[in-house]
Parts: C-alpha cells; structure tokens; sequence
C-alpha cells in the first residue's frame, strides 16, 4: 500500500467523512486535502496523487475548471478524477465525464460504493503505469530510428564497436561514411519542419538504396547519417560515398516540396589508420573528413587518412 489520495471539497464534513471511509479499506498511504481547485492543483504540484476525488460546485476554481487545468498538463493528465456530484445533477456528471472525469459519486455517498470504485480506478491507473513503463522501456531498447527506419545511434554504435573489434582480431579493414545534409536549415525554413522531415525519410531511403545488405545504415543526429561498412577498403568506400551523393542528389520531391533539389557532403575514414584505435578516434577521423567536405564547397566527398 504506497498510494496516495487527493481529496478536493469545499465541505470539510465530506472530506473528512471520505477519508474516514477509505481509511477504514487501508487503501492508502498518504491522504491530501484541499478546499477548491486551485489549493488542489497546487498540491498536486508538489505531491503527485495516484487518484482525485474532486467536487464539482465549488467557490473560485470549480471541479471542471479543475479537470481543465489537469488534461492541460501532459504529466498529470492520466490520473483519474471520481468527480463527487449531488444526486439529481445528471448534467454535471455527463459535463465531468465528457470533460475528462474518470467516474462519479453521488453524494450522500454509500461508503462500500465510493470504495469499489476508488478500487476500480486504481487498477486501471496502476495497469496503465506499467504500460507506460514498458513503451519507454522497448523505445530505450529499439534499435531503429522512428523517423526514417535506419538504425538509431544507439545501436550504431554497439554495432560500430563489434565491427572494430572484428577488424582488429581479424586484421581487417573497414571503413566509415559520415553524410550530413546540405543547408538543411533552409529547407526546414522555407518548407516548415514536417516538410523537412519528409526529406530526412527520402534521403534516408536513398543512402540505404545505395548500400549492401551487411552494411549498416543509421541515423547519426538529427540530418547525419552514418554508414558502416565492413570489410570496405578506402577506394570502395570512396566509390559508394559518391554513389550514395549522387543518388541524394538526384531525388525528385513531389507536392509541396517539387521544386527543391538536396545536396550532401560526405566524410569517409577508413580502418586501420595511424592513431586511430577506438570507435571514438574513428568517428572523429570522418568527422573531420565532412567538415573539409563542407568547407571545400559543400556537395563533395572528402577523405581522411
Ligand atoms: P550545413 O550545410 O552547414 O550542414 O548547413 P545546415 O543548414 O544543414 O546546418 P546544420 O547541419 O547545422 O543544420 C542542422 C539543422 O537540421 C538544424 C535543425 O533545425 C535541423 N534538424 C535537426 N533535426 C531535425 C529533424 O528531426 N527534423 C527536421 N525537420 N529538421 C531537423
Ligand atoms: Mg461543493
Ligand atoms: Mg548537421
Ligand atoms: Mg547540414
């Protein structure tokens, strides 16, 4: 029993007659009270509550402004409100309800009633709780980009850093391709942001065209693209580099964005090379690669041994 409870009611006889009676059910740890809606928001502010009991007619903040201020607030907008309303109020309940409440008392209320559906209310905060738990938990753990489908950094750089170890055991090489988009900030300006993402999708679909199936596609940043690919001498790479370029280039947009053309620049490095030997100095060394690319007029593929 760790949950805890936030009473909102202008009478101090139904708040306490409420407490008395969910205290009786050992239902909860730690009780808040507060006199109208705007001491309940504040308290909720500092002590997140698992449930609301909330009054509807109250002075200065009522329960629906109340319920308002709450689904405006992403953190707070899921724990449930049982809105307390007077028998006969048919309209306030299906206003609370359509407002965001999660169930209604009427009061007097039946101590054994205001329980069962305290009970109810619980469970399904807390089986949404774990959801909630969950979805953050596999987002931590996929390993794709949700934008584009290529993988994300995370995995990029696991993969990056089996593949290295594999060269060094092997006495292999491999080599790296850094691409970030050309002016990119324009096209988010001129086009709006969503716009902007459409070509993240397409320039993200080219460079996969270009690459082999074992070589790995991920999405570095938000418009840097990375490519690894194994066993991949300095020449190979530089040769795909400028495929996947000249593939970016020649992307044709349609709607909105038809007459926009994209250009990128490209870093590659290959391994071994002198003093590289981490992941690190590996990423760094096409790093370098793509800001002379950048400064040497952009639309180019550059190189660092
Ligand atoms: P440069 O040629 O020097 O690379 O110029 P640039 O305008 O592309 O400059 P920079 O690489 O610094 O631009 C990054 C821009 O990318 C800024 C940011 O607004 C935009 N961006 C980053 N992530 C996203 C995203 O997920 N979606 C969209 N639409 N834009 C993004
Ligand atoms: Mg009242
Ligand atoms: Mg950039
Ligand atoms: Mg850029």
């Amino acid at each position: 029993m760790s949950d805890s409870v936030l009473i909102i009611d202008d009478s101090d006889a139904v708040r306490e007659r409420i407490i008395r009676t969910l205290e009786s059910f050992d239902l909860f740890a730690r009780f808040y009270e507060a006199e109208d809606g705007l001491e309940g928001f504040k308290k909720l502010l500092s002590s997140p509550v698992d449930i609301i009991l909330c009054d509807l007619e109250m002075p200065r903040i009522d329960g629906f402004k109340f319920l308002s201020m709450l689904k405006s607030r992403p953190d707070l907008q899921d724990v449930p409100v049982i809105m307390l309303t007077g028998m006969n109020e048919r309209e306030l309940k299906i206003k609370g309800l359509e407002q965001g409440a999660s169930d209604y008392i009427t009061k007097p209320f039946d101590p054994e009633e205001l329980v069962a559906r305290v009970k109810v209310h619980l469970k399904i905060k807390h089986l949404q709780d774990d959801l909630k738990r969950s979805n953050e938990l596999l987002l931590e753990l996929s390993n794709t980009d949700h934008l584009t489908g290529l993988f994300n950094r995370r995995y990029l750089m696991e993969a990056l850093e089996k593949e290295l170890q594999r060269c060094i055991r092997k006495n292999g090489c491999m080599s790296l391709i850094i691409l970030d988009i050309d002016h990119f900030k324009g096209v988010n300006d001129t086009h709006g942001h969503l716009q902007g993402d459409v070509v993240l999708q397409k320039v993200a679909l080219s460079m996969q065209k270009e690459l082999r199936s074992y070589d790995i596609a991920a999405r570095y940043g938000g418009e840097e693209f990375v490519a690894v690919l194994p066993d991949s001498t300095h020449k190979e790479a530089m040769f795909v580099a400028d495929r996947v370029r000249l593939s970016i280039q020649g992307i044709k947009f349609s709607g909105a964005l038809a007459p926009l053309s994209i250009t990128v620049s490209l870093g590659v490095a290959t391994f071994p090379s002198p003093n590289c030997a981490t992941v690190d100095e590996f990423i760094k060394l096409a790093d370098d690669a793509l800001y002379l690319a950048k400064a040497n007029g952009r639309n180019r593929v550059e190189f660092i041994e």
